[in-house]
């Protein structure tokens, strides 16, 4: 066998497990090797939004995300035909925004810096497990472990060859940066990209403010348009987009580019002017299965949260739990990963992650103008203590 563990992807998925399984078994640091398609600092369509849920797991890993170029926005609001709820937290950010290819090439750097080989320009085409253990064939040869490790995102090829059968659930996202006011974009700034980057002149309002719109909700659309602060290499952007479940695919609905022109054009932006980019997101459902004997999915190829499409925190979240479900199957012997399921559904990541299918298969079926001011205007205090307590905060309780 060449490897005792095979991780394939290095996105935050494929990359927490790496740095959770060597936290827990030091021992195996060179029996694991990862597999990445692409070269770090590689491309990532992400809005880059992390969570204090994100920022926790991190730490937990000894890692500072504040070494990585950021935007923080004080508040996030949610608004419906003008009005809604604005939630902040005492004393710090609500949402720590970064761009994916300089978050996972950072991440990368650390997994590398903890004895973790990562092998890049590596695509896997195949994956079959047997018996034994797994063989994975990529465009650079094959390769053979005990286990592998299904970390390669929302269009994965490791779900495709385990569980060609099981449904697929996918959200539909386009994504927009724009400069902070309407105009051009700048030409690229130079690379010696600041960590503390300062605002540029945004419109009043939505200063430091993670703006989410649900108003194509009645059209048809199951999700929201969003207007973020971000950077890119120092220079401050903003990055604009909307997501859709799909959780009312039967439905006739407006193309996804309209709402988003419509919000855009509310704030004097021209969607034509700027580069337009989609990607789909994987999103969990519970019934969905997630292992099968020697292989373990994790981030989007498990399932990324179908509320909002969060993915960051949660490609974290499962890492550590795959972790722990590495070090059990290699002191038993046991390689059936029968339990992960189960484990996940009782962990503070499983909950989450149900609450929010939960939440999103009522709120959005119920597309009604007046059950969307309803729960954004007026039921506000119900909202946020729903968030608090099932939304919110899993990952201080996420132990493994
Ligand atoms: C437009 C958009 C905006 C988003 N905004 C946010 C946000 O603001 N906040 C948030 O939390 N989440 C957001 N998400 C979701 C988030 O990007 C994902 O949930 C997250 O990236 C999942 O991480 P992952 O490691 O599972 O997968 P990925 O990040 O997709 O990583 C998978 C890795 O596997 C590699 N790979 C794929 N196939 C192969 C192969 N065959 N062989 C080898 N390597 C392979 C890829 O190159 C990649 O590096 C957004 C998603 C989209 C599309």
């Amino acid at each position: 066998m060449d490897y005792d563990v095979l991780i394939l992807g290095g996105g935050p998925a494929g990359l927490s497990t790496a740095l959770h399984l060597i936290q827990r078994a030091p021992h195996l640091a060179d029996r694991i090797l990862l597999l990445e398609k692409a070269h770090y600092p590689r491309p990532k369509l992400c809005a880059g939004g992390l969570t204090p849920d994100a920022e926790i797991l991190l730490e937990r890993l000894g890692l500072d995300v504040s070494e990585v170029p950021h935007m923080d926005a004080s508040a996030a609001h949610f608004d419906f035909e003008g009005k809604g709820l604005s939630i902040s937290l005492p004393k710090r950010h609500v949402l720590r925004i970064i761009r994916r290819d300089e978050f996972d090439a950072w991440l990368a750097g650390k997994t590398r810096e903890s004895g973790i080989e990562i092998r890049e320009g590596v695509t896997v085409k195949v994956v079959r497990p047997d018996a034994d253990g797994v063989t994975v064939i990529t465009d650079q040869g094959n390769y053979c472990a005990k286990v592998v490790i299904g970390a390669d995102g929302s269009n994965g090829v490791t779900r495709r060859c385990m569980l060609p059968n099981a449904p697929v659930y996918t959200a539909r996202v386009l994504e927009v940066i724009t400069p902070t006011r309407p105009g051009p974009l700048p030409s690229p700034p130079p690379s010696d990209a600041n960590t503390s980057i300062r605002w540029g002149r945004v419109p009043e309002g939505r200063v430091g403010v993670a703006f989410f719109d649900f108003f194509p909700v009645p059209d048809g659309i199951a999700g929201y348009t969003w207007d973020f602060p971000t950077q890119v290499r120092g220079q401050p952007m903003r990055c604009w987009g909307i997501y859709d479940t799909n959780m009312l695919a039967s439905d006739s609905r407006p193309p996804l580019k309209e709402p988003l022109r419509e919000e855009m054009a509310r704030q004097g932006f021209d969607l034509d002017e700027y580069e337009i980019q989609g990607h789909p997101i994987r999103w969990f459902e519970p019934s969905n299965p997630i292992s099968v004997p020697r292989v373990l999915l994790v981030g989007d190829a498990a399932g990324a949260d179908p509320l909002f499409g969060e993915g960051i925190s949660m490609a974290l979240g499962y890492g550590k739990l795959a972790a722990w479900e590495l070090e059990q199957a290699f002191s038993t012997g046991d390689f059936s990963f029968s339990g992960y399921k189960r484990r996940l559904a009782w962990s503070a990541l499983g909950q989450t992650l149900f609450a929010r299918w939960f939440i999103a298969s009522i709120i959005y079926p119920l597309k009604w103008r007046w059950f969307q001011i309803l729960l954004w205007r007026i039921l506000k205090p119900v909202v946020v203590l729903v968030a608090w307590i099932f939304i919110l905060n899993w990952g201080k309780r996420l132990k493994t």
